[in-house]
């Protein structure tokens, strides 16, 4: 949902929130048998502008890290470069560093999650700057969209409640246009507060799958609740009048981008009240590759050269051709399906600046 300028932005955040602190020194706040560690931060600054990040919306992410760690996560670049710039910056000695990071460098982003403590405080201040930027009297206001680099439903929110607390605050205010992006069914506990929100503003809830089949689920997603879980929780936001719908992304060339598997994907959806459907191809940045292509030589062997060659030379985005081909089978299932037809992509959340040129790779 989101490109690594995002994403940039909020290490950034977090290193120039904490400079006269070690990383090392910020408060655990909870761990788990399996070795996560969660880090208290206390941020300064919570809502990342357009100006920030070269997106045209606001940005939310109560958290940084995602338990769920899914392999092909881009929003492990957040991680990575949070902890190498506080390498950098002598807040972390080269052992903290190693152990922060993890053997393989991917580790890191699901078992050192840092929760941003008292982000109300922060929240206040940047919904002044936004109310005096964000809503032209003569124009659209831009959206706030919650959960670009992590999932704000991932588990540590059954704790720590972080992005309630935000919807709370975006529920007194007028005219607003949210939205909100998880896999997680927790979402349906704050169904309150989504209403009360939806009463005064715009509001999408994007219930993110990428396919029907729980094993491949299991091979991508190690920690993700499984697809009937979360086309329950679907059934039950749009049940209580939320506006949500279905995002696909990424869709996994070779391996959930046929029509059969799509459509059935889709009619799921619908069947869960979903009112719209979003897809989008895979993105392969540099820091997924290491988590992500191990697990495709792993479970799908037959399409790594077919990877290699179509996200080869430094490309991250999938090849123009394939992309074109995905969107269009994207409309004909969204017309086939009753639902909305758009571009395949979130099209109010669009970057604004182009991608660069691509290469070939056949449906
Ligand atoms: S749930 Fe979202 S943010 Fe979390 S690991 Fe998966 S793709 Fe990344």
């Amino acid at each position: 949902m989101t490109i690594k300028s995002t994403l940039r932005s909020e290490q950034l955040t977090l290193l120039s929130d904490y400079p006269a602190i070690r990383l090392s020194a910020l408060p655990v706040l909870d761990q788990r048998l399996r070795g996560t560690t969660f880090v208290g931060l206390a941020p300064r600054s919570i809502l990342n502008s357009p100006q920030q990040t070269g997106v045209d919306f606001w940005s939310l992410n109560p958290y940084i890290g995602c338990e769920f760690g899914c392999t092909y996560c881009y929003a492990r670049y957040a991680h990575r470069y949070a902890v190498e710039r506080a390498r950098d910056a002598g807040k972390l000695s080269e052992a903290e560093f190693h152990d922060f990071r993890g053997p393989h460098g991917w580790e890191a982003f699901e078992r050192r999650i840092f929760v941003k403590e008292r982000l109300l405080g922060a929240l206040e201040a940047d919904l002044g700057r936004y109310m005096r930027t964000a809503r032209p009297p003569d124009g659209p206001t831009a959206p706030i969209v919650i959960g670009t680099a992590t999932d704000p439903y991932q588990p540590a929110e059954r704790r720590f409640r972080l992005t309630r607390q935000v919807l709370e605050r975006l529920a007194r205010c007028e005219g607003l246009n949210v939205g909100i992006i998880t896999k997680s069914p927790l979402i349906a506990r704050d169904v309150d507060v989504l209403r009360q929100l939806q009463e005064r503003s715009d509001l999408e809830v994007y219930i993110s799958l990428i396919t029907l089949d729980a094993r491949v689920i299991r091979q991508v997603e190690p920690r993700s609740p499984l697809p009937a879980v979360r086309l329950r929780a679907l059934a039950r936001l749009t049940a209580a009048g939320i506006n949500a719908g279905l995002i696909v992304a990424p869709v996994l060339p070779g391996i959930t981008d046929d029509r059969p598997h799509l459509e059935a994907l889709f009619r799921a959806a619908r069947e869960a009240g979903a009112r719209f459907v979003h897809a989008g191809p895979l993105r392969l940045y540099a820091a997924v590759r290491d988590r992500f292509l191990p697990v495709l030589e792993a479970h799908f062997p037959d399409l790594v050269d077919r990877y290699r060659r179509a996200y080869g030379g430094g490309r991250s985005n999938a090849p123009r051709d394939y992309a074109r081909a995905l969107a269009a089978r994207v409309k004909r299932l969204q017309a086939r399906c009753g639902f909305p037809v758009n571009d395949g992509m979130i099209d109010r959340y669009r970057p604004r600046r182009p991608r660069g040129g691509q290469g070939e790779l056949g449906l």
